[in-house]
């Protein structure tokens, strides 16, 4: 049981006398938008981790405004008084994830998905050959036609069906931890292939591999990397989410890169505040911010490089679905449209509120599914309001996301979402 001075430290309670209660951030938050109560909004959440500190409420007072928060940090991007949401919001998930009551299957089944498969490249590379299989065999054709994705937990079936074809193991064997630059040399950079990325998404890691070459980045990488341990700590397991920076802050530190980059928003926004993990420990905390200032997107860097012209004209009306974290904690949002712009034959719409969540939030759509399809609902709207036929996104949650939002719209032959990397390669990327 914590002390009050304790649950203060813990929940950044001197950060919450930062907000001046003007309501600014109100209009910027998804879940106001659809719920409009106070109690999920930034405002709202920020007064009752506040009267939690001074022990007015209950931590189960706290579980469902913070539990239907996305972390998408839109409040802090419009905030004038800069109050660091996020730190809030780290804090309050930790204690809530500390006082959870859960039963030992709970627990066990917890450690195992947290601890034994994110972090173990074994394990994804299981899971995305087994969904390749899945897929390949025409057992996916089976189930769906009869039903039984249904009833798998977390409607996974919705997901399933959205998901593009996966590398083969063949094509995953041959992944190589080593790629030369096509063009003159510029830089060497590290990538960063993510779990979820490169179990189901590998395609999209290879494209991210050839436009760097092409571009003129020699490219590493690590072997010893791991999990980024985003999904960790949107989930308060803050001791495991250090376990995994320290692994990756090594294993990036051995190669000695110019940069360290990777192709998926969600864990951009992760590795960029390794170091406020380690604020209490003097020397990761040194290592932590010199990783981070490596930290880029791959939009980032192609810009930097800007070493790629497109040899094939796309003649698409293309929208930007930005992923929240890149935008509001990464801080990236205007390279990915101009590398949209630099493409021959787009006509680029711009999609009312394109930097706002469309709901995936890391597992959020799995865990309040209902709440998620909501925020999904308007942002189709949006989407649909721009006519593209092309949703392009920087993250493989709001990819999935986008894709089942066309699918519950059932737009599938007039509309697809693509991530940036895949629209970049498709447009024909050469070397300068
Ligand atoms: S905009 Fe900032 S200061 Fe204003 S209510 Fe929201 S968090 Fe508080
Ligand atoms: S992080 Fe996003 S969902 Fe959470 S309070 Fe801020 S704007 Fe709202």
């Amino acid at each position: 049981m914590s002390t009050i001075s304790e649950l203060q430290r813990k929940l950044n309670y001197d950060e919450t006398f930062n907000c001046v209660q003007c309501g600014y951030c109100l209009p910027a938050c998804p879940t106001y938008e659809t719920m409009k109560i106070e109690s999920h909004s930034p405002r709202g959440r920020i007064n009752l981790v506040k009267m939690l500190a001074e022990d007015k409420i209950t931590i189960e007072d706290l579980r469902e405004p913070i539990g239907k928060c996305l972390g998408c940090r839109a409040c802090v991007t419009v905030c004038p008084t800069n109050v660091q949401y996020g730190k809030i919001l780290e804090g309050a998930k930790e204690v809530l994830e500390e006082s959870a009551e859960k039963t030992k299957k709970q627990k066990i089944t917890e450690n195992i998905i947290f601890d034994k498969v994110f972090p173990s490249k074994k394990w994804m590379d299981f899971i995305g050959n087994a969904t390749w299989l899945y897929q390949k065999s025409g057992l996916q054709q089976i189930t769906q036609k009869t039903g039984i994705t249904r009833m798998l937990p977390f409607q996974l079936g919705n997901f399933e069906s959205v998901i593009s074809d996966i590398t083969s193991p063949l094509s995953r064997k041959k992944m190589s931890r080593h790629y030369p630059v096509k063009g003159t040399k510029k830089m060497t950079v590290g990538f960063v292939t993510g779990c979820v990325m490169d179990a189901i998404f590998q395609n999209i890691n290879k494209k991210t591999i050839d436009l760097l070459t092409l571009a003129g980045a020699e490219v590493i990488i690590p072997e010893a990397q791991t999990c980024c341990g985003a999904l960790h700590a949107h989930a308060g397991k803050m001791d495991s989410a250090k376990k995994l920076a320290k692994i990756n802050i090594e294993a990036f530190e051995i190669e000695n890169v110019d940069y360290i980059v990777n192709n998926a928003g969600g864990c951009g926004a992760t590795l960029i505040e390794y170091d406020h993990l380690f604020y209490n420990e003097e020397g990761w905390h040194k290592r932590a911010e010199n990783f981070v200032n490596k930290i880029r997107d791959i939009s980032e860097i192609l810009c930097e490089l800007d070493g790629i012209n497109f040899t094939k004209e796309m003649n698409s009306i293309v929208t930007y679905q930005s992923s929240c974290h890149m935008a509001h904690v990464q801080k990236v949002i205007e390279e990915p449209l101009f590398l949209l712009n630099q493409v021959p034959g787009i006509l680029y719409q711009e999609m009312k509120d394109y930097n706002r969540c469309c709901g995936s939030a890391g597992i959020y759509n799995l865990v309040n599914y209902e709440e998620s399809m909501d925020i999904l609902d308007l942002k189709m709207e949006k989407a649909k309001d721009t006519k593209a036929s092309i949703i392009v996104t920087t993250n493989p949650g709001c990819l999935l996301q986008m894709k089942l939002g066309i699918k519950r719209e059932g737009l599938e032959d007039r509309i697809r979402a693509i991530h940036l990397v895949e629209l970049l390669v498709e447009a024909g990327a050469v070397s300068k």
